[in-house]
């Protein structure tokens, strides 16, 4: 199963020769959300469907095509070009909470919603693994998405931790993956920024690794979206 995607076209064509070599042939994709740097596993896999929460599903209907505008944005940011556009296919909407069977194996589904309305964790628990999305990041500060919210964040961090607690290697959208006892420490400085933002403060103490220039723009991005 590959959970999220890589962003770059390189990236996405070396994929299917990479984890080969790893001995993994994915038979499933599934995203964590419906952000566009997240559902871009077709790209590499063309032939499997995307597995997405209800709530993904529902988000992708609401909004026909801002995943493809905002992938495209981003790639004429940074001078992108891509042999296909995104062409999301078939969806499958999987139950959250629930489980999907692997193999032989289950992996858990648990509602993951405050970054964006939509989301979910995936907690491998034979081998010790949980993908939270874009939650605990050890490079991004929690970013609020027009139909987020600090309280649906503050919700998922709580469900989350347990899960953390019962992992030996925890995986972010985004930076590497942290050992449980990192994820912990950032679980514990998400929820001390939640509050900053939720207080309105202009310019809190931002967590060490997470304090550049970039995360202040994040900051200021949450303000607004919460006015
Ligand atoms: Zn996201």
């Amino acid at each position: 199963m590959l959970i999220d995607s890589p962003y770059f076209p390189d990236e996405l064509e070396a994929l299917p020769g990479l984890l080969a070599g790893a001995g993994f042939e994915p038979d499933a994709l599934i995203a964590t959300h419906a952000d566009f740097d997240h559902v871009l596993g077709r790209l590499a896999f063309p032939g499997l469907s995307l597995g997405l929460g209800q709530s993904s599903v529902e988000r992708l209907h609401r909004e026909p095509g801002a995943a493809q505008r905002d992938l495209r944005d981003h790639d004429e940011k940074f001078y992108v070009e891509r042999p296909l556009p995104l062409a999301l296919g078939q969806m499958q909407g999987l139950p959250v909470p629930g489980t999907v069977e692997l193999g032989s194996e289950e992996l858990e589904l648990y509602p993951a919603e405050g970054h964006t309305p939509d989301g979910l964790a995936v907690m491998a628990r034979w081998c010790g693994v949980l993908c939270v999305g874009d939650y605990l990041s050890p490079v991004e500060i929690p970013m609020i998405h027009p139909g987020g919210s600090t309280a649906d964040y503050r919700s998922t961090l709580a469900r989350l931790r347990p899960l953390v607690e019962g992992a030996d290697t925890v995986v972010p959208g985004h930076g590497a993956p942290s050992s449980r006892e990192t994820a912990l420490r950032l679980l514990d400085e998400d929820i001390d920024y939640l509050g900053a933002l939720e207080r309105g403060e202009e310019r809190p103490a931002l967590p060490a690794g997470r304090d550049d220039r970039e995360q202040r723009d994040i900051h200021r991005r949450n303000l607004e979206s919460l006015r």
